[in-house]
This record gives structure tokens, C-alpha cells and sequence, in this order.
């Protein structure tokens, strides 16, 4: 939590706190509701979640008449958890029901930390002693594929990769291969995310989960999404929602952004939970993300 607490950035720590100041005020007029609002949303929080955060806390506060520090802050916490879903199923599936390896396909649009994110998850299981494998089929951004080698030969898990500009499917298809030959227990699967035909994303996306499902099922596929892109953000989610069966979110850059109001946005808009953060650009920097905790960071 205190990691947690010192990676968010001051100013998104400031949404709980600039909330719990708005909630204190003595009279609270039409004018200070707005500007709860107008934190909230500033924030990313979504214009639904807004509206219903909005109107809980003046039910509630209505209920309560005065109202102390602590008061507050408990009233904020619940309600903002209530937003948050607590009860979400966060859990990374990496284990395959079958006798094959746990298969997780990593999508989003290129720059998101799609990469970044395969090479710190891939730590994540190697130090829990699995054997990882890495299927490069992120083909179409030409350094892409030496990134996750550089990532595989940090952390110990070998990189399948193809020919520059070669098929996704194929190299998704080999790295499956390979890690049912080699007994793997993970295969995660890099791939690349160019939104400007939709089309074009959907042909390539589901050919390569066509391809991997024919050998082994696919146990997680993970939508990275840069939090400091905002409601464009939510825009890219839709998208692959509509390409994709998402199965988890992980949100990163969350080390830079005002914008945590997003988690609450982007798991209201696909129904589908955030399961890791991003918190920086190093090899631990991937965390689980835990709703409570995540409320306590951001109202400090
Ligand atoms: P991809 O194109 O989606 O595969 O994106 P990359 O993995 O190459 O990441 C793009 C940039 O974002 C790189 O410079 C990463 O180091 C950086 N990055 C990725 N995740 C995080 C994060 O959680 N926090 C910060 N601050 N930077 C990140």
C-alpha cells in the first residue's frame, strides 16, 4: 500500500482528497455538488459512475446531517468501493483446465505497454516457477519482437518469434507448438494492435486466437490500456471488446496520471474487471489490482 500510495502521482492522490475538502464544506449548495462532479469526472470517473456516485453521497450525507472527518472518509471509501466492484473475480488465469500450458493473449493498441506488460508478467510467473514462454506476434512494429527477447532473456523464459512482418497467427500458432512440445506452463502471446481499420484488427486478432484455440484453450485475454489516454481509452476498449472476449484489464501507466478515475470508467464500460496495474516501466512495476487498497491510496 505504501508503494502503492507513492506511485500514484500527487495530484490523483489530490481526487480522494479534493472530495473529502468539497464533502466538509459547512453548506453544500448546488455549487460545491458541481464541483464534486466536475472532480470526479475530471478525474475519468465516467459521466454515469458520476452521476450515481453523486447522487449516493447526497442521499447519504442527507442521512447523516453533521458530519465528522471520519464519517466522510468511511462514506467516501464505501461508495467509491461500491464503484470499484469488489467482489470481481481479479484472479490472472494462467493455468490450462487441460493437460496443456495456460495460454494468455496480450491485446491493445501499440504504445499502450503491451509489451512492456508480457515481459513484467512473465517475470511474475518465472519467479513463481513456471516455465514461460513467449510468443512474439506483435510483428507489425518492426522492434516489437526484439523488446520482448530483451524482456525473455531478463527474466528467463525464451521469446518464439517469426520473419519481420510475418504472420501473427503462424508465430502464435509456433509458440503454442513449442510450449505443448517443451511441456511449458504458460505461453503468452504479444500482439499488435493497429486500430485504424477495425477490420483489420479483427481479421488479424481472430486468426491468431482461431489458430491458438485449435491446440489449447485460451485461458486470458488481457486488454493493456494506457491510463493517461482518458475516455480514448475507453474508446480503444470498445473496440477490442467488440473483436475480442476480454477476459481482464491492465491498466498502466498509472504512475503518471491524475486520471485513476478510469478503472472505475473502463470496468463499468465492458462489465469486465481491471486485474493488474502499471506502475512504472521496470520489471516489478506490474501489481495486482486490489480495489481496497487502491481506494485507501487515492484518499490517502
Ligand atoms: P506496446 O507498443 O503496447 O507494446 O508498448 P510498450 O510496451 O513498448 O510500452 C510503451 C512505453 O510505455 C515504453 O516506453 C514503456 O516503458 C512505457 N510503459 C509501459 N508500462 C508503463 C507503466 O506502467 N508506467 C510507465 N510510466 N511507463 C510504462
Amino acid at each position: 500500500l505504501v508503494r502503492l500510495r507513492a506511485r500514484l502521482s500527487r495530484s490523483q492522490n489530490a481526487l480522494g482528497k479534493g472530495l473529502l475538502t468539497l464533502l466538509a464544506r459547512e453548506h453544500l449548495d448546488e455549487d460545491t455538488w458541481e464541483e464534486i462532479e466536475d472532480t470526479l469526472l475530471t478525474a475519468d470517473v465516467g459521466v454515469q459512475p458520476t452521476q450515481e456516485l453523486v447522487e449516493r453521497l447526497r442521499e447519504r450525507v442527507k442521512v447523516l446531517g453533521t458530519r465528522t472527518p471520519e464519517e466522510l472518509r468511511a462514506l467516501l471509501r464505501e461508495e467509491l468501493l461500491t464503484l470499484l466492484v469488489p467482489d470481481f473475480d481479479r484472479t490472472v488465469h494462467t493455468e490450462s483446465p487441460l493437460d496443456t500450458p495456460g495460454i494468455v493473449m496480450v491485446v491493445g493498441v501499440n504504445g499502450t505497454g503491451k509489451t512492456t506488460t508480457t515481459g513484467k508478467l512473465a517475470r511474475v510467473l518465472v519467479a513463481d516457477g513456471k516455465h514461460v514462454l513467449l510468443g512474439a506476434a506483435d510483428t507489425f512494429r518492426a522492434a516489437a519482437a526484439d523488446q520482448l527477447q530483451t524482456w525473455g532473456e531478463r527474466v528467463g523464459a525464451r521469446t518464439v518469434r517469426g520473419p519481420e512482418g510475418g504472420d501473427p497467427a503462424s508465430i502464435a500458432f509456433d509458440a503454442v507448438k513449442e510450449g505443448i512440445q517443451e511441456g511449458a506452463d504458460v505461453v503468452l502471446i504479444d500482439t499488435a494492435g493497429r486500430l485504424h481499420t477495425k477490420t483489420g484488427l479483427m481479421d488479424e486478432l481472430g486468426k491468431v486466437k482461431r489458430v491458438v484455440e485449435k491446440h489449447a484453450p485460451l485461458d486470458e485475454v488481457l486488454l493493456v490500456l494506457d491510463a493517461t489516454t482518458g475516455q480514448n481509452g475507453l474508446v480503444q476498449a470498445r473496440v477490442f471488446a467488440e473483436v475480442v472476449n476480454i477476459t481482464g484489464i491492465v491498466l498502466t501507466k498509472l504512475d503518471g496520471t491524475a486520471k485513476g478515475g478510469i478503472v472505475i470508467a473502463v470496468q463499468r464500460e465492458l462489465g469486465v474487471p481491471v486485474k493488474l496495474i502499471g506502475l512504472g516501466e521496470g520489471a516489478d512495476d506490474l501489481a495486482p489490482f486490489e480495489p481496497e487498497a487502491f481506494v485507501d491510496a487515492l484518499i490517502g
